[in-house]
């Protein structure tokens, strides 16, 4: 009986941790906190608020302006986009996952909001860090440069993606008012626009290779993109935390990156989830090819769609 029982602890673990399309080459931490998935590319993916694993026996974090909102199949999504990258592209990238909930840790905070003083949290938080600390330091090491993007779901009216590049939403409307807008190294492309190679930051903002206006013309609208370069008074946006500020820093000379917040409809809901990863891997290759700092991996070629 008992023996059932731990094996039935264990399967729901398992089922908490891995879900049923999680990628391969998983690492867990012992307790299972946290997930490490290698990759084969210059490009690591964070997902710090979609866990779902409440510990019973930490107290739910209530510290002042403490968030505990889920963001929603987010962990589902990178599985997506891990899923849709090898089978269009032959590369994987390399994933960090945190399985439980933001109830217990937010693991988009610094250590103190992001476990609400709670001692027992400081593992899971000092791990998932170690883990993207490690898969940047890996993909720089193999690829000379790697782009890092910390993945979120938002509850916002626009059904838009918002790409955070540590902009205010006022400070992108008066960028896009700027002709010659050359470079801001407080932005999270700083590390990206110190490369000789690479033209000004409009273009990575509002630009016709900047990441947004690429899914928006996949049918993903996003912001800021040549299509809808910065929020309008009153509409809400989220523009990068401190994963995004911490990994595209100086400390971390060869990454830069962005958050992004998702909607849910067509874009994490199980339906939409394909086709979203399908367009994601096929705009992320080819942003990340643009760059001759950038070591990409030869693609296994276009797969049967
Ligand atoms: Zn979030």
């Amino acid at each position: 009986m008992r023996v059932l029982l731990l094996s039935a602890v264990l399967l729901y673990s398992i089922s908490l941790i891995g879900q049923n399309n999680a990628p391969p080459g998983a690492t867990h931490d012992a307790a299972g906190h946290t997930s490490y998935y290698a990759g084969t590319m210059p490009l690591v993916i964070s997902v710090p608020h979609g866990g779902t694993w409440n510990l019973t026996e930490i107290k739910d974090r209530d510290c002042e302006g403490a968030v505990t909102v889920t963001d929603r199949e987010t962990k589902e999504l990178a599985f997506e986009i891990s899923d849709a990258l090898a089978k269009y592209h032959g590369m994987r990238p390399y994933l960090i996952v945190c399985n439980i909930t933001r109830k217990d840790v937010d693991q988009n905070r610094e250590i103190n909001e992001a476990t609400c003083g709670n001692p027992e949290m400081a593992k899971p938080w000092e791990t998932f860090h170690a883990y993207i600390d490690s898969a940047l330091a890996e993909a720089v090491a193999k690829f000379g440069s790697c782009l890092y993007i910390d993945l979120h779901g938002h509850g916002h009216p626009e059904q838009r993606l918002e790409v955070g590049y540590l902009i205010t939403d006022k400070k992108l409307t008066s960028f896009y008012d700027q002709s010659e807008l050359l470079s801001d190294h407080t932005t999270s492309l700083g590390n990206l626009l110190s490369r000789k190679e690479v033209s000004s930051l409009r273009e990575w903002l509002f630009g016709e290779r900047a990441f947004g206006t690429l899914m928006a013309a996949k049918g993903y609208p996003s912001v800021p993109s040549q299509q809808d370069p910065h929020p309008k008074e009153g509409e809400k946006y989220f523009n990068g935390g401190y994963n995004t500020r911490r990994y595209t820093g100086a400390a971390y000379p060869n990454v830069f990156g962005w958050q992004i917040e998702s909607n849910y409809r067509g874009v994490r809901d199980p339906k939409g989830r394909p086709a979203f990863a399908m367009a994601f891997s096929d705009v992320i290759t080819g942003f990340l090819r643009q760059f001759s700092f950038v070591k990409m991996p030869v693609s296994m070629g276009e797969q049967v769609r």
